[in-house]
């Protein structure tokens, strides 16, 4: 339902709350959140929470020092599978080196889940999405690009998709097919968001990628390219209005 995704120089956690709290008119079940630790958790690496209702039910969750300076979160509204803890996003692989948020339905799911589950793979919630953090764990690409886009190779369905990977702290990657996704680019920072209406406290620079576009956000520099990988021209626009 609503995405917000940050990296940059400031902490992440209260940016993002705030980005899911302009998202709340749209309604969700339940909510979630993912960050690159700064590396003082016992295990560095990503860390996640989730909570079945409102944001602050989220926010109340929070583990104590949840620091860090990039983040994915959501809203979910619910299609495949009840709304629970379990099923809130950011959904993760078996090893939690990836985390992942997402927006749209993935019409395969079924199919792709039980071709997994038959090769071992463990799922830890009933949704479409958690399929696609699977994939994306098991593709042997080099770069976090490239495996995302072998997953989406794989996939049929429509999504707005935000993806961290613990091996790559330096980057958010982005893809849309059906389901809004809006870069907005700010100072030694970058956002991403399902609906501008979560940036605009923060930055009218906006990009509205194209279905069949991704994009990989770092907090000084951004890119966009096709789901096969060749480069886009995207403009940045002024946004000067709010709906
Ligand atoms: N299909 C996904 C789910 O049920 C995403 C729903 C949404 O867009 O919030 O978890």
């Amino acid at each position: 339902c609503g995405i917000v995704g940050y990296i940059g120089r400031r902490d992440v956690a209260p940016l993002l709350l705030e980005g899911l709290q302009r998202l709340e008119y749209r309604g969700y079940d339940s909510a979630g959140i993912a960050i690159h630790g700064d590396g003082t958790g016992r295990n560095g690496g990503l860390r996640t929470a989730r909570a079945t209702g409102r944001v602050r039910e989220l926010e109340a969750r929070l583990p104590k020092r949840f620091t860090g300076t990039a983040g994915i979160a959501h809203t979910r509204w619910a299609t495949h599978g009840a709304p629970c803890d379990e099923n809130a996003h950011p959904h993760q692989d078996a090893d939690g080196k990836i985390a992942l948020v997402h927006n749209g339905i993935i019409d395969n799911a079924a199919e792709l889940r039980a071709r997994l589950e038959s090769e071992g793979v463990v799922f830890t919630s009933e949704t479409d999405t958690e399929t696609l953090a699977h994939l994306i764990a098991r593709s042997r690409a080099e770069t976090l690009e490239e495996k995302v886009r072998e997953a989406l190779r794989l996939v049929e369905g429509t999504y707005g998709i935000a993806v961290l990977h613990a091996d790559f702290p330096d980057r958010i990657v982005v893809a849309r097919n059906g389901s809004p996704v809006v870069l907005g680019l700010g100072e030694h920072e970058m956002f991403v968001a399902s609906d501008v209406a979560a940036l605009v406290s923060h930055t009218r620079q906006v990009i509205t990628l194209d279905d069949g576009e991704m994009a990989t956000i770092k907090a000084d520099d951004y890119r966009t390219y096709t789901t096969e990988g060749s480069r886009t021209a995207a403009a940045p626009e002024t946004v000067d209005w709010v709906a």
